[in-house]
């Protein structure tokens, strides 16, 4: 008998290293298709991943790297549906909370397809968040629930779903898990900007709330140049752009500030690990500082990993220049850490699940 057929849908830099960590464990079980929508094509941003994380390549590239959103969201659906009609899979599976998410949730809907949603229950409660409304859209139309916390769980329930609502511990961890030794290995990348371990500051900020209001983006940096420690800084295209637009640029000359292009995988685990202290707005990076035990600034407005704060690993200080020099200066870190994010093996619990989930289905379908 033919395997079922799972479509996975990524677009950005998160949903790839996701999907590095589900594609192997989905392919023994499923067969898969993965479309790349093509929200984000910079090759340090896409392609670079690809290779570095061994993913296997795109079948379908929607190309639609539309400037705004609804005509982004818009555009993937007419594009998606036309590949769903053909491929009639069992079952789509999203990660997280992009355009690309929302996009294909409504398509899987519309064609009456399981939707699985990676990452689900996440809540920021601020629909000024451009991602909540993506979160709201999949998790209201998902099938199949794999959640990365309680809380989200949690969160879940506070909507009535507690149908099919699974907790998985988060399927980053997996990844880091997997590369653990060539990460700890990786001290190229501290010659490269000729900095030692625990004396500097690895910093990220791309968010749109931060990146398209010029008083966030200002504080961030703000405090970023006040900081008597070298900073690094890649730059996400859509920070280098603010910045430039926000006549800004002035802050990236100040001496502590190293930027650079969006790094890989492996150079941004090791930054990470080996950094003094971490200040970002990245959810992504919010739990990998977590999980290195280097203690987190973060610049959003809200976390949704809310267990990481709570437990004081991390700090939430928002864009707010005062607010991360406090931080920065009184930072305790805690004495234990509970792994509230797991302990790497989410990939394949899902998989595991998936596959009971649409082996019933399939039974359920042969007797009809
Ligand atoms: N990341 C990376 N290179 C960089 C900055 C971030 O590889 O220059 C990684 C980071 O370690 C994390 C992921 O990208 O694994 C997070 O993606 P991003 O910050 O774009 O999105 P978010 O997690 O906020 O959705």
């Amino acid at each position: 008998m033919s395997k079922q057929k799972i479509l996975t849908i990524v677009g950005a830099r998160p949903q790839f290293i996701k999907c590095a960590a589900l594609s192997k464990e989905i392919r023994k079980y499923f067969t898969e298709i993965i479309v790349h929508t093509g929200q984000h094509y910079d090759h340090n941003l896409s392609d670079d991943f690809f290779k570095e994380l061994d993913i296997p390549e795109p079948d379908y590239n929607l190309n639609a790297n539309n400037d705004n959103s609804i005509s982004q969201i818009a555009d993937i659906m007419v594009k998606l549906n036309v590949i769903v009609k053909a491929e009639k899979p069992d079952c789509i599976v999203v990660f997280g909370d992009t355009n690309s998410t929302a996009a294909a949730a409504i398509v899987a809907a519309k064609n009456n397809i399981k939707l699985a949603h990676i990452e689900a229950g996440m809540r920021e409660f601020d629909k000024s968040i451009p991602e909540e409304t993506n979160k709201l859209i999949t998790d209201i139309l998902a099938d199949y629930y794999f959640c990365a916390t309680p809380t989200a769980i949690q969160w879940l329930k506070d909507m009535g779903i507690t149908n099919n609502v699974y907790h998985t511990g988060d399927i980053m961890i997996d990844l880091i898990e997997r590369f653990r030794a060539n990460i700890e290995s990786n001290t190229t990348i501290l010659k490269r900007f000729e900095i030692h371990q625990q004396q500097y500051i690895f910093a990220t900020c791309h968010r749109a709330a931060n990146t398209e209001n010029k008083q966030h983006l200002e504080e961030i940096l703000q405090a970023l140049t006040a900081i008597d420690m070298p900073i690094i800084l890649p730059l996400h295209p859509r920070t280098k752009k603010a910045i430039e637009q926000f006549n800004l640029s002035h802050y990236l000359e100040f001496e502590n500030i190293h930027i650079c292009e969006p790094l890989g995988y492996m150079d941004t685990q090791a930054l990470i690990m080996y950094a003094k202290m971490v200040i970002t707005d990245s959810g992504g990076v919010t739990k990998e500082c977590y999980y290195h035990k280097v203690p987190g600034i973060l610049t959003d407005k809200q976390t949704e990993w809310v267990e990481t704060v709570q437990e004081g690993w991390n700090i939430q200080a928002g864009p707010n220049a005062k607010k991360i020099l406090e931080a920065y200066k009184n930072f305790k870190l805690p004495l234990t850490q509970n792994n509230v994010l797991g302990k790497g093996d989410a990939a394949s619990k899902t998989a595991i699940k998936l596959n009971e989930l649409l082996s019933e289905i399939l039974k359920e379908n042969s007797f009809n």
